[in-house]
């Protein structure tokens, strides 16, 4: 129920004086079986329940995300254009900025220490969370490298040929109001989350062009075709394959929810 997004949340249930707190009950009974505090649980809404924020939910929704996503991805292999110099990468579990350049085509774009060094300067800006702090307190100096090392993008496509990388980000959005709105909204959340990568690339490898590319989808399979659109056009997928892979997709995200 909290995945199709039809259960009543506590955070509406306080609204209409139903129950007394808004916390998350699926938050509270993952930190009961911890044997941790409860105090200060995060609001029970839909949005919540339906994310990796959510401490009960953590694992099916990555599980959700990371399968839909893989679909996503193989198609993308699939129906690119047989001409394409677009190598879209193909990544693990254990894929992350730091194993990644230990790779040949990324070595060719710079050098993983230079990288790390010019990292330093974007990890500082952003706040260091609760669950880092005691890392952070242990070695100050480490900790924004350790940081961005940890750091991995959904998928990245590099054209050689060209000098451009994109750094490719999945998300999915909840809210019943479902639109363009929503896309900005979930956009401007990837480009915050990828924020170091994009920006120490950058200003490591000035004659490459960086961008992010990322794909935004409805709980409920609903996409904002013409932008869908406009993304498999820059990683190279074939014209005539577009509204099939589309339609695939959105089974996909469907099935992935039970729908
Ligand atoms: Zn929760």
């Amino acid at each position: 129920m909290a995945v199709a997004g039809n259960m009543p949340t506590a955070s509406f249930l306080t609204k209409i004086g139903k129950i007394q707190s808004r916390g998350c009950w699926l938050c509270r009974i993952a930190r009961e079986a911890r044997g941790e505090s409860t105090d200060g649980l995060a609001d029970e809404t839909q949005s919540h329940i339906n994310s990796a924020g959510c401490e009960g939910m953590a694992t099916t929704v990555t599980a959700a995300h990371h399968s839909i996503w893989r679909h996503l991805y193989d198609s993308m292999h699939a129906t690119q254009k047989p001409k394409s110099k677009l190598n879209i990468v193909m990544l693990d579990k254990e894929s992350n900025m730091s194993t990644l350049w230990r790779r040949e085509e990324f070595l060719r774009i710079c050098s993983k220490e230079e990288l790390a060094e010019k990292a330093q300067n974007v990890e500082v800006t952003i706040p260091v969370k609760k669950s880092q702090e005691t890392r952070y307190n242990l070695d100050v100096g480490s900790f924004f490298v350790n940081c961005f090392c940890g750091r991995r993008p959904d998928g990245i496509a590099i054209n050689e040929a060209f000098k451009i990388v994109c750094i490719l980000d999945f998300k999915r959005w909840t809210h019943r109001d479902e639109g363009i709105q929503v896309l900005e909204v979930k956009d401007a959340e990837a480009n915050e989350q990828h924020k170091s990568i994009i920006g120490a690339l950058k200003a490591t490898a000035p004659e490459w062009e960086f961008e992010q590319i990322n794909f935004v989808v409805g709980n409920r399979g609903s996409v904002v075709e013409s932008d869908f659109y406009t993304k498999l056009k820059k990683l190279d997928v074939q014209e005539g394959k577009k509204d099939n892979f589309v339609a695939d997709h959105v089974t996909q995200v469907c099935k992935a929810h039970n729908r």
